[in-house]
């Protein structure tokens, strides 16, 4: 199922989720000792053993679902050349997500600029795959880009998903599954949705 062959719903998206979790998950994270699914499982169940929200606990659940934009369909067609993976994430999750969890989404990769830039010992916790696309991505943040982005009021969600991205590639991690953590996806969902907040 993409979103091309049924319109995505308040009542389809966990579904949909669930499933590219089941059949794209086991696809690697480049250069890291965790497949996709399990890194991003693992950010999400540090963020429940620690009691954090279930929103920042459903940021880091899904944070990387972007990677594989060839689920979401044909975004444009004017698009020139490929989105940012966090961007098409956020794209797919912001009808049914409060701006909490898209824009940790959206953010993750700029958190990781603005971190290098702000705090020299989170550097350090990067791992080399990380250090490698932080090249790619523009490196650390410039002053203005960090005065630009501590203007967004999610600001210290999106630093706790960041690290939570971080924690999440270990080698050695059990995590239960992703119908573990469907009901409080759904739960975040509804809430947004009969918030009349979209
Ligand atoms: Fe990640």
């Amino acid at each position: 199922m993409t979103s091309a062959d049924r319109p995505l719903s308040q009542e389809n998206i966990v579904d949909f989720l669930a499933d590219i979790f089941e059949r794209r998950g086991d696809e690697e994270y480049l250069g890291e000792p965790v497949t996709m699914a399990e890194h991003m499982l693992q950010g999400a169940t540090i963020a429940e053993q620690n009691g954090l929200s279930e929103e920042i606990i459903v940021a880091a659940l899904l944070h990387d679902i972007g990677h594989f934009t060839s689920e979401f369909g044909t975004f444009s067609m004017n698009d020139t050349k490929d989105r940012h993976h966090e961007d098409a994430g956020a794209e797919v999750l912001a009808p049914f997500f409060p701006s909490i969890v898209t824009d940790c989404v959206l953010y993750h990769v700029a958190a990781k600029r603005y971190l290098c830039a702000t705090k020299p010992e989170y550097f350090k916790r990067l791992s080399e795959a990380s250090v490698h696309s932080l090249n790619l991505q523009g490196g650390p943040m410039d002053a203005s880009e960090v005065a630009e982005f501590e203007k967004n009021p999610n600001l210290e969600k999106i630093i706790q998903v960041r690290y939570l991205d971080e924690a999440g590639k270990r080698a050695d991690m059990d995590t239960p599954d992703f119908h573990h953590f469907a009901p409080m996806v759904q739960r975040v969902v509804d809430a947004h949705m009969t918030s009349g907040t979209r």
